[in-house]
């Protein structure tokens, strides 16, 4: 290349000779000239700098041109370092010895010097070229390797594909496990990107596009698919026939479109293809449904087996839905054209088209169930899996993915509720339900601040004397939009969102204070009142320090405060519970077992936990009306036979008052007696003469 700086050695025993060329070669202003004056300081010299080309003459005293060549050869090639003989012999034979000896080119003396000096340049571009596509090779694959991308060379004549190590790696292989087939890539692609992967193929080669450029999934050895981009370019005959094509191949699994653990769309494709189904529901009608997924007890498998059987488990779920959507049933698949995300964490989405009512959606459903009933095989164990599904179709009122995936969400969760292994399709009273769910949870924090929460208090009568021993304390939220709101509505969520302990201290002191101005009525003691506690409450740590702190604030006696615990609460940790109903007994606090037969605990608890009273719940009561007596009998006899009191919740008529008398049933209340009363209606209801039973409220 004319102009780029080289540095040359000018060999010739004869002075004027060098003299001359040297002189002329430095004239050209781009190369430093050595000169050696015979073949012994040439490889000398050759050996101690680095020359780009030599010119060597061939005829010299000692060791003659073709002897420095040959040494010159054994140390480099003819690209590396070019050598022209120069020689004032032209015949043949010497000139076909120099090239096969390993010279560059040849050059007669006496010396036409621009002829001379265009072969040298020739020689020197030849080499530069040379070099420089050694270097732009040595820069790819440098750049390759450190970009992660395999590189595939596919011979299309002899139908033979080089695929790297990075490619083979990619799929999760050895080298020596894939072979030169092109049918190593094109069987292990997606059946779903085959038919479109073979169209961007064919354009390319067909010279429509200027490029090979291609997304698809490739199965790994592990069964999951990969999402890689791989791109390429053909190099063509000169009838324009690509003969060869080459390129790349780079794993976008993880950061693109695609769930790293499965290889299936993420959340991100999904919602992109959901997008594209609203966007088509408003011009032409909806007429698609998202199912989502919620493996059941995801957390147990992970947290009993460890993540990697967990992640396995996600697999082989997840295996068992594109079988069960694609392949083997070729009928969802053509009719619905499912599009399955892995959402995140054990959630999965299916997006269905063509939908034409509820039942499509939920055949799907029910396949997937039943997809699932056989076990999986992880680690040599059978590995049950069951899904939540939840359907949400396809409506003109949907403007935004989230709204969608959120609605067949919340249809997954009453799924669940109902014990998991089910399908729930989203209706608008679960959408109420939710939004009120939601508002609760939020509203809820403030509620303390803002002194939305009330008590009520329902007497508790003596079924003998018919006189009031206590009360009973009821929460109320007096919510600012949505008035009274009744425990039930919100007590469970405050205890999932762990606030019921906050709430549970602040209505054991109000009702304390309440209890201290509560007069006590002639002959007897003064009322107490019975503090209903929640389960994280009374495990919390803190409730019998709580409980000593207001007796001694409001100045109460042990005895006129009571607790109430569900079953529930108590079998969540058995030895806490123990611990505290132990303590609260040891001050004379009495616990009572509420809605007592209606949790799913065994006996066997009663034996242990120190407490001294049952409380029958009305629906119990509610039962006799209908001739019903065994439970509440059962109870009270199970409770007198422990030693323990029953008081009976729910008496709603004399009737009730008088089977629950017969059967020696200690203490009631209910309707009959009283509705729940406002605090400040106590002290009158106390006065109220005998508090006559019907007299109330
Ligand atoms: P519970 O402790 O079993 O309370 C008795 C429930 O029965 C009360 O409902 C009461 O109003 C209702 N009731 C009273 N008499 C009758 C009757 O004759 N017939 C019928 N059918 N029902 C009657 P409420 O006030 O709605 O409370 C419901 C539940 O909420 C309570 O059941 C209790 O489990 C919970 N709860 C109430 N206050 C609190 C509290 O301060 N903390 C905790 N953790 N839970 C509370
Ligand atoms: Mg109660
Ligand atoms: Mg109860």
């Amino acid at each position: 290349m004319k102009g780029r700086p080289a540095s040359l050695l000018v060999v010739d025993d004869e002075a004027m000779n060098r003299d001359m060329v040297s002189r002329r070669l430095l004239r050209q202003g781009c190369y430093t000239v050595d000169v050696a004056a015979s073949g012994e300081q040439a490889l000398r010299m050759v050996q101690n700098n680095s020359y780009d080309l030599v010119l060597l003459d061939q005829m010299m005293p000692g060791l003659n041109g073709m002897e420095v060549l040959a040494r010159i050869r054994q140390r480099h090639e003819p690209l590396q370092l070019p050598v022209i003989m120069v020689t004032a012999l032209a015949d043949s034979k010497h000139i076909i010895d120099a090239l096969q000896c390993g010279a560059n080119d040849y050059i007669t003396k006496p010396l036409d010097f621009p002829v001379a000096l265009a072969r040298l340049e020739a020689q020197l571009s030849r080499k530069w070229a040379e070099e420089d596509l050694r270097e732009s090779q040595e820069r790819y694959a440098l750049a390759a390797r450190g970009a992660n991308d395999g590189i595939w060379d596919w011979n299309l004549k002899a139908g033979a594909i080089y695929y790297s190590a990075r490619w083979i790696a990619v799929l999760g292989h050895e080298v020596e496990e894939i072979s030169g087939r092109p049918e190593e890539w094109f069987e292990r692609v997606h059946p779903d990107d085959a038919a479109r992967l073979e169209a961007e193929l064919s354009a390319h080669r067909d010279g429509i596009t200027d490029h090979f450029h291609s997304e698809h999934r490739l199965r790994h050895k592990d069964g999951s698919f990969r999402w890689v981009l791989t791109r390429g370019l053909a190099s063509r005959d000169t009838d324009g026939r690509a003969i060869r094509m080459a390129g790349s191949l780079t794993d976008i699994t993880e950061g693109k479109v695609a769930d790293a653990l499965t290889g299936l769309p993420n959340r991100l494709l999904f919602t992109e293809r959901l997008s594209r189904s609203i966007r088509r529901a408003h011009e032409r009608g909806p007429s698609y449904a998202v199912l989502f997924l919620d493996v059941d007890r995801f957390k147990g498998v992970n947290d009993s087996l460890g993540h990697l059987v967990g992640d396995q488990l996600l697999i082989g779920i997840c295996q068992r839905l594109e079988n069960c959507l694609c392949s083997s049933d070729p009928m969802t698949r053509a009719k619905h054209d499912p599009t399955l995300s892995r959402l995140g964490g054990d959630e999965f989405g299916v997006l269905l088209e063509a939908v034409g009512c509820r039942s499509d959606a939920e055949l799907v459903a029910e396949r997937i169930l039943n997809a699932l009933r056989l076990p999986l095989q992880l680690e040599g164990r059978n590995v049950y899996a069951t899904v939540s599904i939840g359907i949400a179709l396809g409506n003109e009122i949907y403007t935004s993915p989230d709204e969608v995936v959120r609605d067949a969400d919340t249809a997954m969760y009453h799924a669940k509720l109902q014990g998991g292994s089910r399908v729930a399709v989203f209706d608008s009273e679960m959408r109420n339900r939710a939004m009120a769910r939601l508002r609760i949870e939020s509203d809820l924090r403030e509620a303390i601040e803002r002194n939305e929460f009330r008590l009520q208090y329902q007497p508790v009568i003596s079924l003998e004397s018919l006189r009031i021993v206590g009360f009973e304390a009821l929460l109320r939220w007096s919510h600012p939009v949505m008035g009274m709101v009744a425990p039930i509505e919100f007590v469970s969520i405050a205890e999932e969102v762990n606030l019921m302990s906050i709430i549970g201290a602040w209505v054991l002191e109000e009702a304390c204070r309440d209890a201290s101005r509560w007069p006590a009525q002639e002959g007897a003691a003064p009322p107490f009142v019975s503090v209903n506690v929640s389960a994280k409450h009374l495990l919390c740590g803190s409730l019998v320090a709580e409980v000593d702190r207001v007796l001694a604030k409001f100045a109460l006696t042990p005895e006129q405060l009571r607790i109430e615990v569900t079953e529930t609460a108590l079998i969540g940790d058995l030895e806490i519970a123990e611990e505290v109903v132990l303590q609260l007994k040891e001050r004379g606090v009495l616990v009572s077992i509420d809605d007592f037969g209606t949790g799913y605990a065994g006996l066997q608890y009663l034996r242990k936990l120190p407490v001294s009273t049952l409380k029958i719940d009305s629906s119990f009561v509610a039962l006799m009306n209908d001739g019903e007596e065994t439970f509440p009998q059962a109870i009270v006899t199970l409770a007198h036979g422990l030693g323990l009191n029953v008081v009976a919740e729910g008496i709603e008529s004399a009737e009730d008052l008088q089977r629950l008398q017969h059967m020696m049933c200690e203490l009631g209340q209910g309707f009959y007696f009283a509705h729940p009363l406002d605090p400040e209606k106590i002290a009158a209801y106390l006065r109220a003469p005998a508090n006559n039973p019907g007299n109330a409220d």
